[in-house]
């Protein structure tokens, strides 16, 4: 195993994480950032961000976020990609003067550091229905711009009813021949400029009030039993793909024994982004945030390494 030591361990180069590093960097901190996959978090599967201020040609997520890691490089951070972390122990390691509060391992490495930004970021919630477990690949998916193409002129379902549920089911209007929209509710939580879309779209049917009760098929995904939740009426619809967005579950398996977390595990910080430990830091979409958006990922980073910095101050 490979030790390595270092100020301040960032743990995940999504938007908040690679922030966290720039300004980590420009207070002039000593610091490791790693990411279990290629850098960039989850915009790298989305097909247009068109509500990150100052980007007027609405890049694709993966645009956005090469430019993240571009930044990076020009600030001269190297992102430890695929490195990921699967344990975080307490630990009073001495050396040179400063004591090592954790120790990280994964990657046939451990990372003795001061303090931690845990930026590990969310993955789709299931619906836990049946069917769903057999079909996940072979005609559900949790990503329209990766897979939509695939069902070219076909007819789908997108289930959910927040700003990405719309956003997908917008992206694949284009794609396919029609777009079923089930939401358990009888209106949208999308904002308003993504509801009115929707509605304008004529490849676009919203079943309101509506959950998923079984995904059925042979090989493949073939439809859809669909209950009513006012009258409890079933239906059936023939659909080639279901794409889910539902909700976010956390990636904070690693930590969840070191801080305070809410029920669902969203890691649970103050505005200076320092949860119960005091060395311990939360941002973006593994934080219990009201709003998970690149936005706030980068808000978060910038706020947590400043308060690294003066934590760092305040120990001496
Ligand atoms: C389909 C879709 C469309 C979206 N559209 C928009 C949009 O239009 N506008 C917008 O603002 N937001 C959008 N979002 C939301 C946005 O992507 C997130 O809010 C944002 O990426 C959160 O950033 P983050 O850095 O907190 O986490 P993430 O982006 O999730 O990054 C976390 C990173 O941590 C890494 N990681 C996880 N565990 C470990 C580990 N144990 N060790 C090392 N690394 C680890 C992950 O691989 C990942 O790269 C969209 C999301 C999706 C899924």
């Amino acid at each position: 195993m490979k030790e390595l030591k270092t100020d301040l361990l960032i743990i995940g180069a999504g938007p908040g994480g690679m922030a966290a590093a720039l300004y980590a960097k420009r207070s002039g901190l000593d610091f490791i950032i790693v990411e279990k996959n290629m850098a960039g978090g989850q915009i790298i599967n989305t097909d247009l961000i068109e509500n990150y201020p100052g980007f007027l040609d609405n890049p694709s997520g993966f645009e956005l976020a090469q430019k993240l890691s571009e930044h990076c490089k020009k600030f001269e951070i190297d992102i430890m990609e695929y490195f990921s972390i699967d344990k975080i122990e307490e630990a009073d390691h001495k050396d040179g003067g400063k004591t090592y509060k954790f120790k990280s391992t994964g990657s046939d490495s451990y990372i003795y550091s001061r303090a931690l930004i845990i930026a590990t970021g969310a993955k789709p919630d299931r619906l836990d229905v049946k069917g769903e477990a057999e079909f996940i690949g072979k005609g559900i998916s949790f990503c329209a711009t990766c897979d939509g193409a695939l069902y070219r002129g076909k007819e789908v379902a997108v289930v959910g009813g927040g700003d990405t549920a719309v956003e997908e089911a917008l992206f694949l209007s284009n794609l396919v021949d029609k777009v079923y929209l089930i939401h358990r509710r009888d209106e949208l939580r999308a904002c308003d400029m993504l509801q009115c879309r929707a509605r304008d779209n004529g490849k676009i049917e919203f079943l309101w009030s509506s959950v998923v009760e079984e995904f059925v098929g042979d090989e493949k995904l073939e439809s859809i039993i669909i209950k009513n939740k006012n009258d409890g009426s079933t239906r059936k619809i023939a659909v080639a793909a279901a794409f889910e967005y539902v909700g976010w579950e956390p990636n904070s398996d690693m930590i969840k024994h070191l801080v305070d977390t809410d029920q669902k595990g969203f890691i649970i910080a103050d505005m200076t982004m320092k949860t119960s430990h005091e060395a311990i830091f939360a941002i973006g979409d593994v934080r219990n945030t009201p709003f998970r958006q690149v936005i706030t990922a980068v808000a978060d980073g910038a706020v947590a390494a400043m308060y690294v910095d003066k934590y760092f101050l305040e120990q001496g």
